[in-house]
């Protein structure tokens, strides 16, 4: 393709998706320490534990993890340029021998049935449905294995139409998560623990650094509508969290298979 052909070509939302979040590091709200406090409910592991981290982008949380367990993470994420990066980053930090990315797609894993110690997915669940996401992994988790998830949830019962519309808009919802955890109990698991994600996850884990990326794509495509408006429903969604961050947010869950 030449040059000309390059600029010419219509950007699409799922470029502009990985492009701005490609040098992040999360896709998603979430924190070292959140990460830290979710393993905290778990047994140690041994060296020859197995993880799976799904839906795993550029693998910030993957990292913390490898850091503080024993045994080995393989990350799955749709997108081949997160997973380069994934697996570039392992190497930065001298985690290439335990901690590896493949392409993939969390609905249709290249697993073994019960053969991992732990399932983890930060900011990823619901791009598939809490239910159905939990109800699949728990047959590749090993019996009394764990499962720990981020998932988007309601923290007061008066659900906030425009909240809803957004979220219904980027493909996923909200649950309660009394509901949740109750999905998770009929899923195969018993319920460990639920934690909300602090504030921070959001804004100086995420929210912040997207904004400095977006600032890049708007110099990049400057007048480009379609980067306009991806920018706008962006801050769209900051906007919405500044105001609602009290009725929701999100959840880390932990349960562990029992059958
Ligand atoms: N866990 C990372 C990334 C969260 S963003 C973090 O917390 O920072 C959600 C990620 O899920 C994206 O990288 C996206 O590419 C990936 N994803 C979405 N649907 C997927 C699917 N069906 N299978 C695998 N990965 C998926």
């Amino acid at each position: 393709m030449t040059k000309k052909t390059i600029e010419n070509k219509q950007i699409s939302i799922m470029d502009l998706l990985i492009e701005s979040h490609i040098g992040l590091e999360r896709q998603g709200p979430g924190s070292p320490e959140a990460t830290i406090k979710a393993l905290s409910f778990l047994d140690a592991l041994a060296a020859d534990s197995r993880v799976a981290d799904l839906g795993c982008g550029t693998g910030g949380q993957t990292r913390t993890l490898a850091q503080h367990i024993k045994g080995s993470i393989v990350g799955v994420d749709l997108f081949p340029a997160f997973i380069d990066v994934f697996n570039e980053r392992a190497k930065k930090h001298n985690l290439q021998d335990r901690v590896r990315g493949i392409v993939g797609s969390m609905e249709n894993l290249p697993f073994k049935k019960e053969e991992f110690d732990v399932i983890w997915s930060e900011g990823a669940i619901d791009n598939i449905g809490f239910e159905k996401g939990v109800r699949y992994w728990n047959s590749f988790l090993k019996k009394g294995g764990y499962l720990a998830v981020t998932s988007p949830a309601w923290f007061t019962a008066g659900h906030i139409a425009e909240v809803d519309a957004f979220w219904r808009d980027a493909g996923s919802c909200l649950d309660s998560v009394e509901d949740t955890i109750s999905i998770l109990q009929k899923s195969g698991y018993s319920f460990v623990a639920a934690f909300a994600l602090p504030e921070n996850c959001w804004t100086d884990n995420y929210f912040t650094p997207r904004m400095d990326a977006e600032k890049t794509l708007l110099e990049k495509y400057a007048g480009n509508k379609i980067v306009v408006d991806y920018i706008e429903n962006n801050k769209h969604e900051m906007d919405l969290y500044k105001k609602y961050k009290q009725h929701y947010g999100y959840v880390f869950y932990i349960g562990r298979k029992i059958s």
